[in-house]
């Protein structure tokens, strides 16, 4: 049993024999090659709108270059303060943007409330050289804490960067779990809400090694295609990584995979949840669940060879995928049920 990531996943046979696929011709380099240019139009198609994508080797390499795109230097970007692009990613977005500034705010289940947005913008000094300047915020959908931001308070972040004149980029590392829950279009949740740019993931849910960076902002897309050629993210045989992103979104292969992955996630908040002492800490909106358990649970859980997450106070957090069964998601609920006095 292994609930510790979504990274340590096997990858869809579908993205396997979309590269095996890829693999009879030689084909341009760089991204001129045809798959390449048939995930701009699949893209377009499926956001409803001109998109350009730009497939990248991990989730960080696409927050921190499409935030680099987004401010200046002296710019501040401000995001939750539990954001992976925060916690979680060695400094790399203040690294490429040239130190611009990230701002941690709080906010309940992980989520940026649009209200604390707008007192941080009314607080920023514009005009003051001491000060760093507003360019940016980010959000993560769904959240480091596995909740999913609704289409509104999507929206009133969108309204509030537009009205401040700041861009808009969203860490969709777990786009399709989100977008599964909500049960909307990608456009709904993305650049109808006013997101400039999207990290579009891939890996967690199926990919091999790809993962995306969505432009919606056509004065972006200049800028991040030199970015990610210093960055060495400009893969020559780009047609490799292209050829996943079209096997995860035709047919819905992404949304399919998601769905799987957040079913066995709510079946095993809904059961544990039912146990005496149990207690979700956070709402299960996708494919992780963080829970409070009584020690002797823990330990079983432990003992039996499962992979989880600690958290302080008596906290796990459990991580669902695609390529899990129903039966381990039992095993672990009876593991847990029998550890119960
Ligand atoms: C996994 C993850 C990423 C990307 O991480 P990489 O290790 O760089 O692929 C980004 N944001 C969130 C919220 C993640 O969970």
């Amino acid at each position: 049993m292994n609930f510790r990531s979504d990274n340590v996943g096997t990858a869809s046979p579908e993205i396997l024999r979309a590269v095996e696929a890829a693999n009879r011709d030689p084909a341009a380099s760089y991204g001129d090659d045809d798959y390449s240019a048939a995930v701009n139009d699949a893209f377009s198609a499926l956001f409803e709108a001109p998109v350009t994508v730009f497939p990248v080797a991990t989730g960080t390499a696409a927050n921190a270059l499409s935030l680099a795109c987004c401010a200046r230097p002296w710019g501040a970007i401000y995001c939750h303060q539990e954001a992976h692009v925060h916690t979680s990613e060695g400094g790399a977005t203040e690294f490429y943007s040239g130190g611009a500034k990230l701002v941690a705010l709080p906010g309940e289940n992980y989520k940026l409330p649009a209200a604390t947005l707008r007192d941080a913008l009314a607080a920023a000094e514009r005009g003051i050289r001491n000060r760093s300047q507003p360019d940016a915020v980010t959000i993560t959908q769904a959240s480091e804490y596995g909740t999913v931001y609704r289409r509104e308070e999507i929206a009133a972040i969108g309204a509030l960067a537009r009205e401040a004149g700041i861009r808009f980029h969203m860490d969709g590392a777990r786009f399709a779990n989100a977008l599964a829950t909500l049960g909307c279009s990608p456009a709904e949740m993305t650049w109808r809400a006013g997101v400039d740019i999207l990290s579009f993931g891939v890996t967690k849910n199926g990919g091999m090694n790809a993962d995306a960076i969505v432009v919606f902002d056509a004065d972006l897309v200049e800028p991040l295609s030199y970015r990610l050629r210093r960055a060495g993210q400009t893969w020559s045989k780009m047609r490799f990584a292209s050829a996943q992103l079209l096997a995860y979104v035709q047919d819905d292969l992404y949304l399919r995979l998601a769905r799987h992955s957040n079913a066995i996630a709510a079946r095993i908040g809904q059961e544990l949840a039912a146990l005496p002492g149990v207690e979700l800490a956070a709402p299960v909106d996708g494919n992780m669940l963080f829970l409070r358990l009584p020690d002797p649970a823990i330990q079983a859980i432990a003992a039996a060879g499962a992979r989880f997450g600690r958290r302080r106070g008596g906290v796990i957090r459990l991580v669902t995928r695609f390529d899990m069964d129903e039966a381990e998601a039992a095993t672990l609920v009876d593991i847990v049920r029998r550890a119960l006095p």
